[in-house]
């Protein structure tokens, strides 16, 4: 399959396996862009809430039909035993919203290489200082891969701030977990290349942050309803 299958796939065998370790009822698509991670989030028992969340706001308009609830929703096997409330929000990964609170998971697929370097410096803060899922998952390119793609110029993508190697993925990993130290981390790839490339690693890299306590109070931080509601379902 492409990769960005395999990464949907790698990503709900997490919620699964999550679901066995304490559940997984809420969880945050950051970046969600076309919204494509719902159609795997529906189909997870278990799951009760679901909030997407990009910076662009025609994109969501454009796209927020797709969590709209369909007529096998309605009827026989489709009905459900538990709420499914969803969420469409417009907003920054970087700002804190009250109603991120409470995630157990945190999805970010393909979002910090788009990011501008004050928005990356502040996502940090947002998602393990205040949100503090149990999980929190990045994907993003890896650059050593890009000698196999041989018509490539550039990054993979015009709106690619950076491509990261596989040691400054690791490094920017490391870094969060000696500052928010109730982390840890394991850094891995999605999609490898042909026989004899294995050197390179895989073409997607992923970091699954867990964290190994409980939250920390979040004494002294405002968080208001900042996000911009774009759509909201209940199921
Ligand atoms: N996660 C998507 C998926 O699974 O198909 C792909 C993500 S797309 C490559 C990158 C997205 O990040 C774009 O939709 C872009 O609007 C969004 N984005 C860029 N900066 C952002 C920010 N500061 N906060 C939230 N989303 C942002």
């Amino acid at each position: 399959p492409p990769v960005y299958h395999q990464r949907y796939n790698v990503i709900s065998r997490i919620f699964e396996e999550k679901k066995l370790h304490g559940g997984c009822k809420k969880i945050i698509d950051f970046g969600c862009a076309e919204i494509a991670l719902f159609n795997y989030v529906k189909n997870c028992v278990g799951v009760e809430e679901y909030l997407a969340v990009d910076i662009d706001e025609e994109l969501l308009n454009r796209y927020a039909c797709r969590v709209n609830p369909l007529p096998f929703d309605y009827i026989g096997t489709g009905n459900r035993c538990c709420p499914f409330n969803v969420q469409v929000l417009c907003g920054s990964v970087a700002d804190p919203d009250v109603r991120l609170l409470g995630a157990d998971v945190v999805v970010a697929i393909e979002l910090i290489e788009h990011l501008y370097p004050e928005a990356l410096e502040d996502l940090p803060f947002n998602i393990f200082g205040v949100i503090q899922p149990d999980l929190a998952v990045f994907t993003t390119p890896n650059s050593d891969f890009n000698v196999l793609f041989t018509n490539l110029i550039g990054f993979r993508h015009d709106d690619h701030k950076f491509e990261w190697s596989r040691d400054q993925f690791r490094c920017w990993a490391d870094n969060l977990v000696t500052r928010y130290p109730n982390y840890e981390v394991e850094v891995g790839g999605v999609g490898p290349g042909p026989p004899g490339t294995e050197h390179l690693g895989c073409s997607t890299q992923i970091a699954i942050f867990f964290r190994k306590g409980g939250r920390a109070a979040l004494d002294d931080i405002k968080c208001e309803e900042i996000y911009k509601l774009i759509r909201k379902i209940e199921y």
